[in-house]
């Protein structure tokens, strides 16, 4: 079988994960490349966002499972294209993730932590 896509392109997909502040927010779909889960950023309520000092820019983590591992579509790659997914977490994450597993999608809380 022929690969669709060389791995340097899947590197460079991952580049496009973190410090991507711009990209997401001028993105319409974006997905979320360790669970799958696919959203509009400016429909999804509560982004949470890590490096938020980074002069590089923020880094949006999955409103589902809270790993930082979304690309969005304004990057350039196509994020809703099944085969390209798949080849992602296989080299990101060697093919173990909540994608391949196959469950469905279980939305991952934060648990308050309370200070007193
Ligand atoms: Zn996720």
């Amino acid at each position: 079988m022929e690969r669709a896509y060389p791995p340097e392109f899947i590197e460079q997909a991952h580049k496009a994960t973190i410090y991507h502040e711009k990209d997401i927010l001028s993105s319409t779909v974006c997905t979320c490349f360790y669970c799958g889960y696919q959203f509009d950023p400016h429909k999804e309520e509560d982004l949470l966002w890590l490096d938020e000092t980074n002069p590089k820019g923020k880094t949006l983590v999955c409103p589902m499972c809270l790993i930082d591992c979304v690309v969005g579509d304004a990057s350039g790659f196509p994020v809703t294209a099944h085969d390209f997914i798949m080849a992602c977490t296989e080299a990101w994450f060697g093919g173990i993730s909540r994608i391949s597993d196959g469950k469905p999608i279980g939305k991952t809380n934060l648990i308050p932590i309370e200070v007193e």
